[in-house]
């Protein structure tokens, strides 16, 4: 590595990867930490919109045409109601002159931190340590002083800045004081994978399906390898919490949606506590925020992922600016705040929770009028144009940069 300070990130999930190869790649030195022994393979963000593939292919590196080739192309996405069979479809081809990726690539957020990490060793300014955890830091006039366990043992790291990209549970933002404002829904919800082939016994059935039901909503998308189905459960303890992902339980809400006369296969299967939150801020100093770091949401339109690439893209210009140009660091660092946080609280949480609210509705009239108005808004080419712009985070992304 150079002798100039790298910079340090903790958390090679989406956001810290994608960071660290943008840096990377202007030559800054950078040291990704990350707490596992290895990239986590879990199931979480599958639906990559469009901005977020433009901006990842502007990266380089071949990173795009890999996860082209592997994800699914959504080029539509429902709202059904399974009370009466009616479907409200949305086709990303009225947003083709908008964007050079007219769809949702569905695929495991786990390929994109793979192929970053990947394309990451070939660049001697950057370092990527595993089974290196963050513990807490320090910063003056001149850097930040990371203290990480690693090996067993404690150790101190140097950086010129340091960047919590460590997900819900930041040390970064919690070792700076930074609050963490929203609020956890009462419910959780139960994901479940499995590879039985609902394309085949629901008519027409696009790649991602936001199904409500006056007794229980949830949505089924399909990833490269597996349909994945979710749904809203209500654990009021830990038996309750080992109910809800017993066989019994996961079968029966798998045969609500279609009894075939079998089990299914389940592959995977997890419960998660759902959050509305927003940090007071995104910067401290030489402490910036990225990700689930400083927001987080629930996951119905698949923006928590994609919010965070877009913090990623936005603080590596800043950071290049700062550091190779001279930038005045706390206007550009502002610049950042303003443009990301104000986002997260005006758009991003509004429209998960209007997404949320939307689903769970329980009076079938509620219903049944939601219902019509998505179908109407698909069937109108103006009012769907507007609706995919906003609902794939175009429009969300144009109006960030035009914050000054
Ligand atoms: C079931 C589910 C479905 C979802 N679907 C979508 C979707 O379709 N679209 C979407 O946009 N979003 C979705 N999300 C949200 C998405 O998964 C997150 O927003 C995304 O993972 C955030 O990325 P991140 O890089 O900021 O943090 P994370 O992915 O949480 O990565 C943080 C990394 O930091 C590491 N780490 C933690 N602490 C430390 C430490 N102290 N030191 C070093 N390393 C540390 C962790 O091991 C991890 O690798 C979904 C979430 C869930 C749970």
């Amino acid at each position: 590595m150079s002798t100039q300070q790298p910079v340090i990130i903790a958390g090679a999930g989406p956001s810290g990867c994608v960071l660290a190869l943008s840096l990377a790649k202007q030559g800054i030195p950078v040291r990704l930490l990350e707490k596992c022994e290895s990239l986590p393979i879990d199931l979480r963000a599958s639906t990559f919109h469009p901005p977020s593939l433009e901006m990842i292919a502007d990266l380089g590196d071949g990173i795009i045409e890999k996860m082209l080739a592997r994800g699914l192309h959504a080029d539509r996405y429902q709202y059904r109601d399974r009370a009466t069979g009616d479907v409200a479809t949305f086709d990303m081809a009225q947003i083709a002159d908008e964007t050079r990726f007219p769809f949702r690539l569905q695929l495991e957020q786990y390929e994109l931190t793979r192929f970053v990490c990947e394309a990451l060793q070939d660049y001697d300014c950057a370092e990527v340590r595993f089974g290196c955890e963050l513990l807490r830091y320090e910063q003056d006039a001149d850097g930040v002083t990371a203290t990480v366990s690693s090996e067993g043992a404690e150790q101190q790291l140097r950086g010129s800045y340091l960047i919590g990209a460590e997900g819900a549970r930041s040390v970064v933002r919690k070792s700076s004081g930074i609050g963490f404002m929203g609020f956890t829904y009462d419910e959780k919800f139960l994901v479940v994978s499995t590879s039985f082939p609902f394309e085949e016994v629901f008519e027409d059935f696009s790649y991602v399906n936001y199904v409500s039901d006056p007794e229980e909503w949830c949505v089924i998308l399909r990833t490269d390898k597996l349909w994945r189905v979710l749904v809203p459960v209500f654990p009021a303890s830990a038996e309750e919490e080992a109910y809800y992902l017993s066989d019994e339980f996961v079968q029966s809400r798998l045969k609500r949606l279609h009894d075939h006369g079998a089990d299914y296969d389940v592959h995977h299967r997890s419960i998660y506590a759902v959050n509305q939150r927003v940090a007071e801020t995104y910067v401290q100093g030489r402490a910036l925020l990225v990700g689930d770091a400083c927001h987080i949401n629930n996951p119905l339109g698949g923006m928590g992922m994609n919010g965070g690439l877009h913090d990623a893209f936005n603080l590596a210009e800043k950071l290049r600016t700062v550091i190779q140009e001279g930038a005045d660091p706390q206007a550009a660092f502002a610049l950042y705040d303003r443009q990301r946080r104000e986002l997260a609280v005006q758009f991003v949480q509004r429209h998960t929770i209007e997404n949320k609210k939307l689903m769970e509705a329980r009076d079938p009239d509620i219903q049944r009028k939601r219902q019509q108005m998505l179908m109407e808004t698909a069937a109108d080419p103006e009012r769907a144009r507007a609706f995919l712009l906003e609902r794939s985070m175009i429009n969300c992304v144009r109006e960030s940069l035009a914050v000054q």
